[in-house]
Order: structure tokens, then C-alpha cells, then sequence
């Protein structure tokens, strides 16, 4: 055996699986070694965006992440058609935006600080499972492992080894950056004053089939203020023609004094959870993306972070009672505070895009108010709190 555990990816799942099970059980950590296909820092395509339960868990961790570049959102717009409810956090910031690239590095370094061993440029091509262990074929040679974790992302290899027929729920996802000040001045484009900005997710394409929402957030790259911009939509509505997601994406921007023409556009899809998504196999677990991130709203990180939570649990009590048949991992996933949250964001992901009329979204977003506040609160976020402490 090369290592007792061999997690495929180094992202925020694998290397919170990875620090999770140091802290957990410090004799397990130098068993334990990630393959990162790339090289930190990395380019992920991410708007970046960190809910309060992913500084919950790092906090847990000993991890402050306002050690690295980040921009704090004092309010955001839940809208349609630029109406709708504001979100503020009584004596904090609603949301913390940092770019992928210098978080997964900052949070590589934290695990590399602890002793968790990364090999960077080592692309994972097979991954087969048998009685006594996992073979790992990579671009550099074969490993062999007790447990395999499939940390590798929606379009992971780990996922497409282990389920090859497993149902997939993808969502598509664009985003571009641009600079944080309009060129052009319109009704709209007026900008927070620093320290007060906003972010907003508007969702007026739904009854146009598509089933999600345009975003912007205040951003920075390399210290200079910017402003991401993308588009969502789960495809719960679209058929075989799938609606363009271009067109929304720049009438809103135009809207707000910016011509999308005149920047790179990104895409990436999102594979999002629901209870139907495998998510383990005899020597093999999956956290983060390759099991599905929040269906609402995209939202992987904090949830890729409690993933890693679960996953080293699972692990220290497969290594004390040497079985590693997983068989009972999606039950302890669904039924976590991350599952619970997971289980009601896919309910309410049918309910608010599966409505998909105006009169609706309406009055969801600019009537039910208080109603929706009640339901986010207790359901949607803060189940990063409710997690068993270390
Ligand atoms: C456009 C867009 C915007 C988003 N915005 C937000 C947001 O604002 N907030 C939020 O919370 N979430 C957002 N998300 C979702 C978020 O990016 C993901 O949920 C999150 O990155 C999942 O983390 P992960 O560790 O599971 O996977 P990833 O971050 O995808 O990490 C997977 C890692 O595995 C590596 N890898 C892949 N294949 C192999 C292989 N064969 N061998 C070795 N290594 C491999 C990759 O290089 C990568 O480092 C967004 C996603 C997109 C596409």
C-alpha cells in the first residue's frame, strides 16, 4: 500500500476531508495522501462566494480566512426584476467573497502546515476497487490505497469510475468579472459606497424555462475592486432546447451599464445533490461536488467543507472496526444537519422553479417575505452551527 487513504482532488472537499481527519485522528493524517491533477495556485471558475456556514466550520477548524484577500457583503438582494427582499446580518457581513484561486491555495498550505501530503500535477485516469484495496492509475504511475475519497469535482473521474449509470442533475453555470465601476451610467448603476456593497440575485429568467438566476457580486482580483457576474439554471425546466443563457446574463448587465460583449465569458457546469445521487461504494466515498452541491443556488463550498466533516468521521470509525463497506454513509449524510439543509434546498429547488409563472416569483420574492426569511433561516443556512463540534 502506498498510503492508507488517497483522496482524488484538492479542492475545499479533499482537503477538508484531509484536515478534518487530522484533527480528528492526528495518527491517521501521514496516511493520508491527496492527487491534485493541477498545480496552486489554480484557476477554479467560482463567484466565490461564502456563506456563514463555511467560516463556521473553518473557524472549527482553527482557520481564520480573512488571513487572505476577501470582500464583505453588507446585504443581499434576493429580487424579480430588480424587487424583492434584503438580506443583512444583525453585526457581521452577509456574505464573504474571496476568489478560488487564493483560498484552495491558502487552504493547501494549511493542510501541507499540518502534515497532510499533497502531490500537485498528478492526473487520476482510473480508479479500481477490489477486496483488499483501491488501484489509483494516474498520469504518473499507479498507487494503491485501503480507501479512495472522490474529491474531484461534477465532472470528477472517481464518480465515473465507481457509478458509471448513476442519474446526473447538472446544473449550467456562467460567469464573468468585470470591473467594479459601469463605464456607461444607467438608473441602476450607482455603486455602494466601499464597506456597504451589495450583492443580488435576481431570478426574472424562470418563466422564461430558466430555472435558476442571474448574479453579481462585489469581488477583488489581485486587490483591484471587481464585480462577478453569472448566470444559474438547474435545467429543471429546460427540454431538449435548453434556453440560451447568454441573453439574460447581458440584459441584466446591460441594464447596470456593462456590455458583456466586451468580456470573457466563462462557463462550468455544477452536478447538484439530490437523495437519488450515489455516494459510496465498498473502499470508496465521495464528498463535495462529486455527490452535489446545494440545487438552489450552486452553492458548494460550505457544503464541500461539511462534507470533508462527514467524510473523516466515517473514515476514523471504518479504520477502528477495519470495514470498509461504507454501506451506511448516505444515511449518516442525509440524516446531518448538511443533509437535512441539503434534503430541504432540493424540495424547495422543485417548488420555486417548478412554479415558474410571474404572478408566482412575485409573490415569493416581493410578497412572501417574511415567509421566505423563516424558511432560509431555519433550513436553508445555519447548519454549519448544528454540526457536532470537533
Ligand atoms: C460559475 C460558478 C460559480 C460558483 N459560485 C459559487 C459561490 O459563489 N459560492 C459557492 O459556495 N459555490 C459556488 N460554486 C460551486 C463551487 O465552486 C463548488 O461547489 C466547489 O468548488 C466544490 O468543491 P469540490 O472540492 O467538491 O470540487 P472542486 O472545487 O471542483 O475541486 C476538485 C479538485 O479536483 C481536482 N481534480 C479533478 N479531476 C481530477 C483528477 N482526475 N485527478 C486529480 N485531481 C483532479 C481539480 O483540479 C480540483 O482541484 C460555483 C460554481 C461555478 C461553476
Amino acid at each position: 500500500m502506498d498510503r492508507d487513504i488517497i483522496i482524488v482532488g484538492g479542492g475545499p472537499s479533499g482537503l477538508s476531508t484531509a484536515l478534518h481527519i487530522q484533527r480528528i485522528d492526528p495518527h491517521l493524517a501521514p496516511r493520508v495522501l491527496i492527487l491534485e491533477k493541477a498545480r496552486y495556485p489554480r484557476p477554479k471558475l467560482c463567484a466565490g462566494g461564502l456563506v456563514i456556514d463555511a467560516e463556521v466550520i473553518l473557524e472549527r477548524l482553527g482557520l481564520d480566512v480573512s488571513e487572505i484577500p476577501h470582500v464583505d457583503v453588507e446585504s443581499i438582494h434576493f429580487d424579480f426584476h430588480a424587487r424583492g427582499l434584503e438580506i443583512r446580518m444583525p453585526k457581521r457581513h452577509a456574505l464573504r467573497v474571496i476568489r478560488r484561486d487564493e483560498f484552495d491555495t491558502w487552504l493547501a498550505e494549511k493542510a501541507k502546515s499540518r502534515g497532510i501530503e499533497i502531490k500537485e500535477s498528478i492526473s487520476v485516469k482510473n480508479i479500481i476497487p477490489d477486496k483488499d484495496g483501491v488501484t489509483v492509475e494516474t498520469d504518473n504511475g499507479t498507487f494503491h490505497a485501503q480507501v479512495v475519497v472522490g474529491a474531484d469535482g461534477s465532472n470528477g473521474i472517481t464518480r465515473r469510475c465507481i457509478f458509471p449509470h448513476a442519474p446526473v442533475y447538472t446544473a449550467r453555470a456562467l460567469e464573468v468579472i468585470t470591473p467594479s465601476r459601469s463605464p456607461r451610467n444607467t438608473k441602476y448603476s450607482r455603486e455602494a459606497p466601499r464597506g456597504q456593497e451589495e450583492a443580488f440575485f435576481d431570478f426574472f429568467p424562470v418563466p422564461d424555462n430558466i430555472a435558476g438566476y442571474v448574479w453579481g457580486f462585489p469581488t477583488q482580483v489581485h486587490g483591484e475592486p471587481t464585480r462577478c457576474w453569472g448566470i444559474y439554471d438547474t435545467n429543471l425546466l429546460s427540454n431538449e432546447k435548453r434556453p440560451q443563457l447568454k441573453e439574460p446574463l447581458a440584459k441584466e448587465m446591460s441594464r447596470r451599464g456593462f456590455d458583456l460583449d466586451n468580456y470573457e465569458l466563462k462557463g462550468h457546469p455544477i452536478r447538484w445533490f439530490s437523495p437519488d445521487n450515489p455516494m459510496s461504494a465498498s473502499r470508496v466515498l465521495l464528498v463535495g461536488d462529486a455527490i452535489g452541491a446545494d440545487s438552489i443556488f450552486g452553492e458548494g463550498i460550505s457544503v464541500a467543507l461539511g462534507y470533508g466533516r462527514l467524510a473523516a468521521r466515517e473514515l476514523k470509525s471504518a479504520f477502528e472496526q477495519n470495514d470498509f463497506s461504507f454501506d451506511r454513509y448516505k444515511t449518516h449524510i442525509l440524516m446531518s444537519p448538511l443533509g437535512q439543509a441539503l434534503l430541504a434546498r432540493w424540495f424547495i429547488t422543485y417548488i420555486i422553479y417548478s412554479l415558474k409563472w410571474k404572478w408566482f416569483q412575485v409573490l415569493l420574492w416581493r410578497i412572501m417575505k417574511p415567509i421566505v426569511l423563516v424558511v432560509a433561516w431555519i433550513f436553508v443556512l445555519n447548519w454549519g452551527r448544528r454540526m457536532q463540534k470537533l
